[in-house]
């Protein structure tokens, strides 16, 4: 079995102390795969120097940038099974492309993680999918998870809040609304999927209507896709909580958010103190924005996520823009024994050099931004 597989398959999800040698094997396994598969990934090993064995954070990250201008495969078309594209708020898209083994490991990884987060369950639930509607020519990454995450616990229903009609997406909240109406009278759970955003929408609206329901017990909130949407908005995530609880009879600890990118697919799954802890699967190195050196746990700094999942793409190890903290694992206090990683937010789409001196700007000016 390949280094990569055994990671994929380890017990403890969060056994990131356990893991460390494995994960570094598999690592260099997969840079070997990339530079002897992918032309362009092995002139960028040459040009930073090859990899260093054992540590993976010396291999050189590519900016997602990078990927949103250039589609690198390491394996023929006839092997990718399943393309997706980022969301390309601005734009630009990454092509990404899966072949079987990379997508098996990515089900190894779902099966510990939702069954870690009991988010597996046999009990039917009716789904209120925040997102789009799947259709013919949308590729994007979520409405593809989106659609996975119903998949958890049988659906009895799926209802979207962006369905496709006249040949465009329309926002229909007013739908979602009498769906949930519906079940708060009968016996099955409900599951949101979507951005915290509309999530925020749809509740405080209903609030304001004065819609106080208690849906059925196993009810769960969960949420990906970021907060981004909420910027210049300013709800603070305890207020969505506080939502939930007051219009829905959701508890806080049935509010669970994910995180991944489609450069980067992790599944991050918050803890009951809504922290996102790093798993086996994955390495988060946080680098000093003008030297991109390593930073101590609890500075912030760029985000470069790791991970040995996939073959078909060299996405091993990856530059977001976005600034972030690892925090040891002793400062949540859930019980998890691996670090988390705090987004504190993105230093915008103007290249990784503008990019470092944003991140720079963004250090210097707090919180506003
Ligand atoms: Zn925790």
């Amino acid at each position: 079995m390949t280094n990569s597989n055994k990671l994929f398959r380890w017990r403890d999800p969060y056994d990131t102390g356990g893991t460390q040698a494995l994960f570094a094997a598999a690592m260099e396994e997969n840079a070997r795969f990339q530079a002897e598969n992918c032309p362009d990934y092995g002139r960028i090993l040459r040009e930073q120097g090859g990899s260093a064995p054992g540590d993976p954070a010396a291999l050189p990250p590519i900016p997602t940038l990078y990927f949103k201008r250039h589609a690198l495969f390491s394996l023929p078309e006839r092997r990718l099974l399943i393309k997706a594209t980022s969301s390309g708020t601005s734009g630009a898209m990454s092509r990404m492309a899966f072949d079987a083994g990379s997508l098996l490991r990515g089900l190894c990884m779902v099966w510990r993680m939702t069954r870690y987060h009991h988010l597996l369950s046999p009990v039917p639930c009716h789904y209120l999918i925040l997102g789009y509607e799947p259709h013919r020519g949308n590729d994007t990454a979520f409405s593809k998870t989106g659609y996975g995450f119903t998949f958890f616990a049988p659906a009895l229903s799926r209802t979207y809040a962006l369905v496709w009609r006249d040949g465009d997406y329309q926002l229909d909240l007013e739908g979602l609304r009498r769906r949930l109406l519906r079940c708060a009278r009968g016996p099955f759970p409900i599951r949101t999927i979507g951005f915290p955003a509309y999530t925020w929408l749809l509740l405080s609206q209903m609030e304001k209507e004065g819609i106080r329901l208690q849906m059925p017990r196993g009810s769960k909130i969960t949420m990906g896709g970021g907060w981004k949407q909420f910027e210049g908005q300013k709800v603070e995530k305890a207020e969505l909580y506080r939502l939930a609880e007051s219009v829905l009879g959701i508890a806080e600890a049935d509010c669970v958010e994910f995180f991944g990118a489609v450069e980067h697919p992790i599944l991050y799954t918050t803890c009951p103190y809504h922290h996102f802890h790093v798993p086996v699967y994955s390495r988060v190195v946080i680098r000093d924005v003008d030297t991109l050196e390593p930073v101590p746990n609890g500075t912030p700094g760029l985000v470069n996520l790791m991970t040995p999942m996939v073959r078909s793409v060299p996405i091993l190890s990856v530059m977001t823009d976005d600034i972030g903290i690892l925090h040891d694992a002793d400062t949540c206090g859930c019980g998890i024994h691996s670090p988390w990683l705090e987004i504190l937010g993105r230093v915008g789409a103007r290249g990784l050099v503008t990019c470092a001196a944003g991140a720079a700007e963004f250090l210097k000016g707090g919180e506003g931004r």
